[in-house]
């Protein structure tokens, strides 16, 4: 059994996911339950409840759950009022024959559904972005959390894969504005036969290369998942090299319980597994000076 989660914060969604698990949890119940934690945690502010709001001060929050047995997968995106996000995601999978919902049409299924409505704006974030608009709404100016997704990675006692992410998205986005994150293959991909693997850092660029899919495609081919994180992230760049001045970074598992994590900059993600409870440091293309 193994959870791996993206950021320092995903320390704490790993405590949850992985006590899920030892009460015999499936992945699916294991990732979902782990990222449910950050996504109510207001000191995180790129993620649900407490999460950076767009220019015009509404929270529009992005999921995503990915199953590894069926290839099933589910999302929300520009989800507005409703802290669980990535829970709503596996509704979608789960509850209707469709894969993405947006916007009100997600608010309502998710009501539907039995989720509560809420405010998501919390004072701190209110105030950060009021001070934002002060001084002028300029985009080279966002607060230093102004984006971090978190995705989990999951293998259960059956040998079960799933894949979640959730996100607020990068902060004053343009209204509408949707990443990777709920986009199966750029965000996140999971497949029992293989492994699974997510992606953290800025979604426009994420998007052009599918990189969670080509990671799962990598490790089916032979690559590590280390292996496979570092080529997808130096395809990119080396593609688009104006891509470098963002960060984008990748964690990846196999089915047989390797971990991978690479990004352009400093990336600390998060392993639990048995005897093991560590934040592990990404490989990086660039230092911080560069
Ligand atoms: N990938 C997310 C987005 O672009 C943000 C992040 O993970 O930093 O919405």
């Amino acid at each position: 059994m193994l959870v791996v989660s993206t950021w320092k914060f995903g320390y704490d969604a790993n405590q949850k996911a992985w006590s899920v698990l030892q009460d015999g949890g499936s992945a699916m119940d294991a990732a979902v339950a782990g990222v449910t934690v950050t996504e109510l945690d207001t000191a995180v502010r790129s993620v649900g409840y407490g999460g950076h709001p767009n220019a015009a001060g509404f929270v529009q929050v992005d999921a995503a759950v990915m199953d590894g047995r069926t290839l099933g997968y589910g999302a929300v995106a520009g989800l507005e009022g409703i802290a669980t996000p990535t829970a709503v995601a596996r509704s979608v999978m789960e509850a209707t024959d469709h894969v993405l919902l947006v916007g009100n049409g997600a608010r309502d299924f998710a009501i539907d559904q039995g989720f509560e409505p809420q405010e998501m704006l919390t004072p701190d974030a209110r105030s950060a972005w009021e001070d934002w608009r002060k001084q002028g709404e300029d985009h080279d100016t966002l607060p230093a959390d102004s984006h971090d997704t978190i995705g989990a990675l999951a293998l259960d006692g059956n040998g079960d894969l799933a894949a979640v992410c959730t996100t607020s998205g990068i902060a004053y986005k343009l209204p509408g504005r949707v990443g990777d994150s709920p986009l199966i293959g750029c965000g996140l991909y999971a497949d029992n036969d293989v492994g699974a693997a997510v992606a953290t850092g800025r979604g426009e660029e994420i998007a052009r290369t599918c990189g969670a899919f080509q990671i799962v495609t990598l490790i089916r081919q032979g690559q590590t998942p280390q292996e496979a994180c570092e080529t997808v992230v130096r395809h990119l760049v080396d593609r688009v090299p104006s891509s470098a001045e963002h960060q984008m970074a990748y964690a990846a598992i196999d089915k047989d319980g390797n971990v991978g994590g690479a990004a352009v900059r400093a990336f600390p993600y998060a392993v639990t597994t048995e005897g093991v409870n560590e934040v592990r440091e990404g490989f990086r293309l660039f230092s911080e000076t560069d």
